[in-house]
């Protein structure tokens, strides 16, 4: 079965060249532009792994992502991991404590991507 992916991100064209190119690796993307959004999908599907953009208008990439992890902490099912990207790279190491997964800056390097995702999955 497709490892399914829920990606976050209110940039337009990085949910539709990241859905592209992770589609073409056989994962299945849902891909997510806000809080409100991401959290819809999560209730209605079960996800493998959560790609999420940090700065976003509304509720940021790490308040969305740690809304989800809460409510599969109090369902008692494991976290998920994440890879947060950002263009802003001093939330690295702070994140990298925080959360199972890593942070990788914008703009993101394609190989280094797909080997951190095959790294979780
Ligand atoms: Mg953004």
């Amino acid at each position: 079965m497709k490892s399914r992916i829920l990606l976050i991100d209110d940039d337009p064209l990085i949910l539709k060249s990241f859905k592209l190119l992770l589609s073409h690796e056989g994962y299945e993307v849902i891909p997510t532009s806000s809080y409100e959004e991401a959290l819809r999908a999560f209730e209605e599907k079960q996800f493998e792994l959560i790609l999420s953009d940090i700065r976003m208008p509304g509720k940021n990439g790490v308040e969305t992502v740690s809304e989800i992890q809460s409510q599969l902490i109090s369902a008692g099912k494991g976290e998920l991991p994440i890879i947060f990207i950002t263009g802003y790279a001093e939330y690295g190491d702070q994140l990298k404590a925080e959360f199972i997964g890593e942070v990788l800056t914008k703009p993101v390097d394609t190989e280094k991507l797909l080997t951190t995702i095959r790294d979780y999955l």
